[in-house]
């Protein structure tokens, strides 16, 4: 197969968070080969097809560490009742409009299943690399569990949706099994509700999920099967039980203070805050049908989404990038990165939504980074994204996006 040439980029250094001049990269098949800075550039071989980029800027491939693939609609409850073929279909429509975003990579926080990963792996969705939760764990009358109020039905809640409703656990054993449950049917990580959630009923956002027993044992079950866990967390008291209990990933965080996050740091815990989702609910929850008690729930996280990035960032946690929209919503993914511009630079947003992100997930070195022996996921912009993040949402200026050495969108001029 013939080789890819991309000359005279500047390429977005997702470790440093630096862009550098006249980039040379060389994908041959679904690799990069080489990586190299000189003007002029290195000769072409005679077959490889080269893109002349003109100083335009080449990323890699944006991960998002937060998604829900199957939440075709932002009513969990709704979902329970959509046969699991028709969410199937629409779900290729959600990954094949990620991948044209330039989201090249996500992972999956509940929901999705092993037979989607494979659907994309085999070519049959084209969608980003998927890694997913497969069902989180929840206990009973937690995040996970959406039945409504004296709702008594023996409808088991775990089936709907394609598994995007919790795997409702109580007790040890039952979390034990809930864990290799997970992992028999393919999860590559574990997702716990740790704590409230905002589009669930009845549970507080303050309030905490799972004993501290429960939570260690399913940390340890995620441990034994050499992979980890991340945690749906708002509240301090449900950060600090998540991750003095081994969690490594914390999502949302939105009500953190400087306690809990220094108590991050200290145990290499990582936060993944998703604004866009709350911004996207203010402006049209009501119109999809939200109740009242959850517009109030997402009142008091979005007032406190830009404050807890802050305060995360001063006390150098890690943090990754998420999104967590549902529904019609999902058109808002790129809004997270301009959204946090106010409390980071865009090179630090980028640096969260490829290097840091891929770390967390356990993919550094594959994923994230433009180095020689990564997958050629890559994003092509016309335009300088540390100048403002809002050029990504344009999609005329995103030019190409790669995945795996092939193109999903390709407006480049070929040179030769
Ligand atoms: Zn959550
Ligand atoms: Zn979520």
């Amino acid at each position: 197969m013939s080789r890819i040439v991309f000359r005279n980029a500047r390429l977005f250094d997702s470790a440093e968070a630096t862009l550098k001049p006249h980039a040379t990269v060389v994908v041959e098949d679904e690799k990069i080969e080489a990586v190299s800075f000189s003007s002029p550039p290195m000769p072409a071989l005679h077959d490889d097809q080269v893109f002349d980029l003109d100083g335009r800027v080449l990323l890699p491939g944006l991960i998002d560490a937060h998604v829900h693939v199957t939440a075709t609609v932002s009513d969990f409850f709704q979902l329970t009742l959509i046969p699991q073929s028709l969410i199937t279909a629409q779900t290729k429509d959600v990954l094949d409009a990620m991948l044209s975003r330039g989201f090249t990579t996500v992972r999956d926080a509940g929901g999705a299943d092993s037979g989607l990963v494979r659907a994309v792996e085999n070519g049959h969705f084209a969608g980003p690399r998927l890694y997913i939760a497969g069902r989180a764990i929840s206990q009973t009358g937690g995040h996970g569990d959406p039945r409504p109020e004296f709702f008594q039905g023996m409808r088991c809640v775990c089936c709907g949706a394609l598994g995007l409703l919790g795997h409702v656990a109580d007790g040890v054993p039952a979390v034990r099994r809930a864990v290799r449950e997970e992992i028999r049917n393919g999860a590559h990580h574990i997702k716990v509700m740790a704590g409230g959630g905002v589009s669930t009923p009845n549970d507080p956002l303050d309030g905490t999920q799972f004993s501290i027993e429960e939570m260690r044992a399913i940390v340890e079950e995620a441990r034994a099967a050499k992979t980890y866990v991340m945690a749906h967390a708002y509240s301090p008291e449900a950060i600090q039980r998540a991750v003095q209990c081994g969690v490594r990933s914390i999502e949302h965080g939105n009500l953190i203070d400087e306690n809990t996050a220094r108590m991050m740091v200290d145990h290499d815990a990582c936060l993944v805050p998703t604004l866009s989702t709350y911004a996207a609910i203010t402006r049209r929850g009501k119109a999809l049908g939200w109740s009242d008690a959850m517009l109030h729930k997402t009142a008091i996280v979005t007032d406190q989404g830009l404050h807890a990035l802050k305060i995360a960032q001063d006390a150098g946690v890690k943090i990754g990038l998420g999104t967590d929209l549902l529904g019609d919503m999902m058109v808002d993914q790129l809004e997270e990165l301009t959204l946090r511009e106010r409390v980071m630079s865009p090179a630090q947003i980028l640096r969260s939504a490829t290097a840091v992100n891929a770390g967390i997930m356990g993919l550094a070195g594959q994923v994230g980074e433009i180095v020689p022996g990564a997958f050629a996921d890559l994003l092509v912009l016309d335009g300088n994204p540390l100048d403002g993040l809002a050029l990504l949402q344009d999609e005329k200026k995103r030019l190409a996006v790669m995945k795996g050495g092939r193109f999903h969108v390709n407006r480049l001029p070929c040179a030769s």
